[in-house]
């Protein structure tokens, strides 16, 4: 019989992983609320031509990435391979452009690239949009929330960063990157020779490692920014340093992406993996524009969380649930234990409580308890039922004690919660 499998690329995350996903979601999300991100959800199919017109034609995502198809009515959508341009058509459709908003996505996003390490066709990312404030200030906020994460996180990811000025220095800057590279035509293979006159700031993204040589002699962008651009930059570079976030500027980071301008950053992991971006972003004060006319400045960033669980899977990440297990030695038993597992569960929402379903012996169930991590173990036989009671075991210091139900929260009180997740 034939065996189903997931799709090429596509993967389950299963329960031992998922509970780490989890976590690593949670404490993302609290730090966005608390830095006053809000969270905003769209549906993972768009129109076609909102990505074709925000991110550009002469992507690699649009080109070739996509997963596009149409319906009966011949209408083209195509799979959402990022957060930004949806976030950017909720926000005119619902007329809320004007003001200004911080919102935060999360969830699953799509690109039909070669799977490998840290590269899936679908892969979650977690993005922070601010739109509505031009000032380098906010610049300097949504790089201290990616910061104030990785150190929540434990975490020391090198941040790059560079500005690619104005859409007029672009203009200015890829004529001359268009001579520069025509001059190397035959050191280019085919992909990257048509992106020359299409698109030849992502030839500077390039990690072919045959044009290392060429793209580090190549025009810098920094010779072409505007004067308002330049201040930008600096502003935001010395607001950096006054709240010590260390960075490395980097001459080559363009971000391929059309609707970047100014800003542009990313977080590499200290490893050696060729995909060691865990995070990335800039400003995009151009792309309202693009789709309602109207500019609006804006600027995110967003997390692939897939690599940035491979870079952290080292570390130790505590659970911040108090895992309990009620052992029950006889069937007649079991509705007692379920009862005093709904108590327990009562007390905080961090307790998980699981109960058993297996009668065999003590050893054998203690045996189950620790197997799955449980920080106590209720044990109930027929004295303790029959006296409205149970023995509660600590499954670390192996000290067991008998607890009258009336008491329970008197036992299993809020000393019981662990503190925080990474630490
Ligand atoms: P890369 O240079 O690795 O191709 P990108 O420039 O295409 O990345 P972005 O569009 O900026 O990536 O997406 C933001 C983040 O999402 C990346 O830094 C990365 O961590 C993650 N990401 C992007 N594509 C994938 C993918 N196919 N699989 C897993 N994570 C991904
Ligand atoms: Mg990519």
């Amino acid at each position: 019989m034939k065996k189903f499998q997931s799709v090429r690329g596509m993967r389950d995350i299963l329960p031992k992983e998922s509970k780490t996903f989890r976590l690593l979601e949670q404490t993302l999300i609290n730090l966005s609320n608390q830095y006053g991100y809000e969270e905003i959800r769209t549906p993972i199919l768009e129109d076609t031509n909102l990505f074709i017109k925000s991110i550009g034609d002469g992507t690699d995502i649009v080109e070739k990435e996509m997963y596009t198809f149409k319906n009966l009515k011949e209408n083209s959508f195509s799979m959402r391979p990022e957060g930004t341009a949806s976030c950017a058509r909720a926000l005119i459709e619902h007329g809320l452009h004007d003001s200004i908003n911080k919102l935060w996505y999360l969830g699953p996003f799509f690109r039909h690239e070669r799977p490998q390490k840290g590269r899936y066709r679908q892969f979650h990312q977690f993005g922070i949009e601010f739109i509505g404030v031009e000032n380098f200030e906010a610049d300097i906020e949504i790089i201290s929330l990616a910061n104030s994460i990785w150190q929540k996180l434990n975490i020391k990811p090198i941040l790059k960063i560079n500005t690619i000025g104005d859409i007029d220095d672009r203009k200015k800057y890829t004529k001359i990157l268009i001579d520069y590279f025509n001059k190397y035509k035959n050191k280019l293979n085919d992909n990257e020779k048509s992106k020359i006159d299409l698109n030849p700031l992502r030839i500077l993204d390039s990690k072919n490692p045959n044009l290392k040589d060429i793209i580090g002699s190549a025009p810098k962008i920094k010779d072409y920014i505007s004067k308002e651009s330049n201040e930008h930059f600096e502003n935001l570079l010395n607001g950096l340093e006054r709240k010590n976030i260390l960075y490395q500027r980097d001459d080559n980071l363009v971000r391929g992406l059309d609707y970047y301008n100014r800003t542009v950053f990313e977080y590499l992991d200290n490893s050696d993996n060729s995909q060691n971006t865990i995070c990335a972003g800039g400003r995009y004060d151009l792309l309202f524009e693009s789709l309602c006319e109207k500019k609006v400045p804006a600027l995110g960033f967003a997390i692939g969380l897939e690599r940035l669980l491979d870079y952290i899977k080292d570390k130790p990440i505590q659970k911040n649930s108090v895992v309990f297990y009620i052992a029950v030695m006889n069937q007649t038993d079991n509705l007692y234990a379920q009862n005093i597992a709904e108590l327990i569960r009562k007390i905080s929402e961090n307790f998980s409580v699981l109960v058993s379903y297996n009668y065999t012996n003590l050893k054998v169930q203690l045996k189950k308890a620790d197997k799955l991590s449980a920080d106590y173990c209720v044990i109930i036989g027929e004295e303790e039922s029959k006296n409205n009671s149970f023995q509660l075991k600590n499954m670390n210091s192996g000290q067991q004690e008998m607890v009258l139900n009336n008491n329970i929260e008197k036992y299993i009180n809020v000393k019981c919660i662990k503190g925080n997740n990474y630490e």
